[in-house]
Formats: C-alpha cells, sequence, structure tokens
C-alpha cells in the first residue's frame, strides 16, 4: 500500500469539510475520487499533500505516518501536488518553472533526465521554453502544472481537476499523458470533475458526497455502476 487515509476529518474553523474519509491507493495505480461540487475532493487532496492539517484521524504514506508532517516534507518523501487552477509561476519561462519543480532535488544527470522526459511527454513545452508561462494557453500551462510536477520524481502524483477548463481535443492529450506517466511508473491520485475520463482510465475510484466515501469500486465497475452514471455521467 503506497497511500493510506484512515478515517479522515478536515475543519475549516467549525465547519466540517471530511466526515471520516477512508481510502487506500496501491503502488502502480490510477486512483480517481469523483463527486460533485463541494463534496471535498479538493480538501481531501489537501490533506494528503499537507496544506491542510487533519481534524483527526490518520494518513500513512509507504508504511510512514505522515499525519502531522509539513507539506515541503511530504514532497521531500516523494508527494507532490499539481494543484487545480494550475498555479504556475507566470512572471517565470517555461523552463524556469520546470526548474522549480526539481528544487528539492541534488541528482542533477537525473533532474536532466527528467526535464528530457517532461518535453518527450509535452513537446509543446520544449518548443515554448524561453516562453513567460503567463502567455501560455490554459491547456498549455495545464501541461506544465503537470510537466513541474513530475520534475520533483513523485512517488504519488496528485492531480487536482487536471481537465478544468480545457477542450476536448486537450482534455484527451491530457489524459493520455495521465495514462502514459502511469505507465512509466508513477502512481496517481486524481480528482476530476469529468467522470466519464477518469473512470475510464482509472484503475479505481471513489465517489465522494458531502465529505464522506459513499461507493468504492473499479473504474470500469462505477461507469457502470446506474446512480453513478445518473449523478455523474449525465445519462439515466
Ligand atoms: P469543487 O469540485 O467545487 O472544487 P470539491 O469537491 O473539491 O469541490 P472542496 O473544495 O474540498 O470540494 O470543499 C468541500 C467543502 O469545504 C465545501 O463545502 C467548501 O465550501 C468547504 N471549504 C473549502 N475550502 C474552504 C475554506 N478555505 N474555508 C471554508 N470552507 C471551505
Amino acid at each position: 500500500m503506497l497511500l493510506e487515509l484512515q478515517d479522515v476529518t478536515l475543519k475549516y474553523g467549525r465547519i466540517e469539510a471530511l466526515h471520516g474519509i477512508s481510502l487506500q491507493v496501491e503502488e502502480g495505480e490510477i486512483v480517481a475520487l469523483i463527486g460533485a461540487n463541494g463534496a471535498g475532493k479538493t480538501s481531501t487532496m489537501r490533506a494528503v499533500s499537507g496544506l491542510n492539517p487533519l481534524a483527526s484521524g490518520k494518513i500513512v504514506f509507504n508504511g510512514e505516518d505522515i499525519s502531522t508532517l509539513r507539506a515541503d516534507l511530504r514532497v521531500i518523501k516523494g508527494i507532490c501536488q499539481s494543484p487545480e487552477g494550475r498555479g504556475v509561476f507566470p512572471g517565470m519561462t517555461v523552463r524556469e518553472n520546470l526548474d522549480m519543480g526539481a528544487y528539492t532535488r541534488r541528482d542533477s544527470a537525473g533532474i536532466a533526465a527528467d526535464l528530457e522526459r517532461v518535453f518527450g511527454l509535452f513537446p509543446r513545452l520544449l518548443e515554448r521554453a524561453k516562453q513567460a508561462a503567463g502567455t501560455l494557453s490554459g491547456g498549455e500551462q495545464q501541461m506544465l502544472a503537470v510537466g513541474r510536477a513530475l520534475m520533483s520524481r513523485p512517488k504519488l502524483l496528485l492531480l487536482d481537476e487536471p481537465s478544468m477548463g480545457l477542450a476536448p481535443m486537450i482534455i484527451q492529450q491530457i489524459f493520455d499523458i495521465i495514462t502514459e506517466i502511469n505507465q512509466q511508473g508513477t502512481t496517481v491520485l486524481l480528482v476530476e470533475q469529468n467522470a466519464q475520463q477518469a473512470l475510464s482510465r482509472a484503475h479505481r475510484g471513489y465517489v465522494l458526497e458531502t465529505g464522506a466515501i459513499v461507493k468504492a469500486g473499479t473504474g470500469q465497475d462505477l461507469l457502470t455502476d446506474p446512480a453513478v452514471k445518473e449523478a455523474y455521467l449525465g445519462v439515466a
């Protein structure tokens, strides 16, 4: 087991956003978290990356209790989040943004190899290596955010809404790349509104409703589940 959440609760002030979430991610998997707006998907990711403290419960990563570990130390352990809304550094070039992704690393040969890998996955970023990130299109910024996360060589890549605001063709490309990254050995926990794409790419998925997990299964099981279809796939 690479990641395990045990009965995790998370609060914003007095409001409890997660009411005891338990989930597991095995090494090598793509796991999708789906749910409506406000269900707690982003909060779950922030609990894992350490951006929000837990109110109670436990997070175990790679056999180690990381429940109270600082976010920057979780990055060093191999957890890296590509945040919702992209969050690239707009005034820096594409290349500088990618270099920032590797800031915790000292292995320059490994960094160079990973830069080549990212440019291989995203040729568009290579073409635009010297361009300011703020002038990239939405899809390109999303590619850069994923590329930057990969530069930290994570064991676990957390992707929050990678398809948000993108045209259908670009969404397809982003998901192809997520599949490819996974096949190259990175475990992925993915939050998505686009349940169809996410579940068809994921090994397993969890359905979140108002701060609790209401269903879990393989991507295929969830895709064919009548309640999931009706609520999240736009088909009755
Ligand atoms: P979306 O798909 O709309 O991004 P989500 O499933 O990611 O939604 P969260 O962002 O995790 O949902 O929010 C879960 C709940 O916590 C929501 O009711 C939201 O209003 C609340 N919440 C999130 N962030 C804060 C905050 N900083 N302060 C107070 N409440 C918050």
